[in-house]
């Protein structure tokens, strides 16, 4: 892909709904996929049909998860073999895409740093969490799809909704603080509610928690999560810490689970008052 075409795309144009039907229905190439939106005779030349939602595929996610990435190591920036992992792609793609993002201002990239997006990286990260997370609780709310299953359709359905379906759902669900995970929303004018951090792990014994947020969204993790009583939500007591053997053994709903300190860590929860 060229970094200098990728400089030339608009990010604040979303593709429209009836396009992104018809790409998925026919086979690429037609010409109605082509003229619907993406009429142009450049376009038209182009070999292969979908390299502009591609490209802007790719570009969400990586942003998306440099910004996943930054938040969750307090805003330092992120490794490239962090990102390589995250997105499950080489270390030298990478390299290669952190360049371009960095050419369309996008991210900023210091050997032996890390990178860091910028303003306008960060509004597009934003963007397509809100997309993502809206995405996540309406087909929790409207279809009944369990917490397990929705990151997934989320993922494939980010990429393809338009802002103004976005901000329908959003109105239609009552502009809901969090999604079904309890990750945080953002809101339409680019802002984030910022939530409590304290994990289960550091959460104190005897004391009543409440679990508010799973970090983890891996969906046999969250099916063995709702098998143990722990979906969100649930309220329970830590009823012991046992840091030195690495183990946190919790009490929901009469029964007691004893959780490795590293799951733990992946749950969010917000303590009351003591017993
Ligand atoms: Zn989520």
């Amino acid at each position: 892909m060229g970094s200098r075409w990728v400089a030339k795309m608009g990010y604040n144009q979303r593709r429209c709904l009836g396009c992104v039907g018809s790409r998925s229905r026919e086979p690429s190439g037609t010409s109605k996929a082509l003229t619907h939106c993406h009429s142009g005779p450049a376009r038209l030349a182009e070999p292969t049909v979908g390299t502009n939602d591609l490209a802007s595929l790719t570009i969400e996610n990586y942003v998306k998860a440099i910004y996943q990435t930054c938040v969750r190591q307090a805003n330092e920036p992120a490794a490239t073999g962090q990102l390589a992992s995250a997105l499950r792609v080489s270390p030298g793609s990478v390299t290669s895409m952190l360049k371009t993002l960095g050419e369309s201002g996008l991210a900023e990239y210091t050997p032996y740093e890390g990178v860091r997006l910028t303003r306008s990286g960060n509004k597009l990260a934003l963007r397509v969490l809100r997309r993502h997370r809206l995405i996540e609780l309406f087909l929790a709310q409207t279809l009944d799809l369990s917490w397990d299953e929705v990151h997934e359709e989320a993922e494939n359905m980010e990429h393809a909704v338009s802002d103004r379906l976005i901000d329908r759902i959003d109105e239609f669900l009552g502009k809901p603080a969090t999604d079904p995970h309890g990750d945080p929303i953002p809101r339409a004018d680019g802002t984030i509610e910022a939530m409590p951090s304290l994990s289960l792990a550091d959460a104190s014994v005897g004391n009543p928690f409440e679990l508010v947020r799973v970090l983890d969204q891996a969906p046999e993790f969250l099916r063995y999560l709702s098998e143990t009583g722990l979906s969100l939500g649930a309220q329970g007591a830590v009823a012991a810490n046992r840091t030195e053997a690495g183990i946190v053994t919790v009490n929901v709903a009469g029964e007691e689970t004893t959780l490795s300190r590293e799951v733990a860590e992946k749950l969010l929860v917000t303590q009351t008052a003591e017993l």
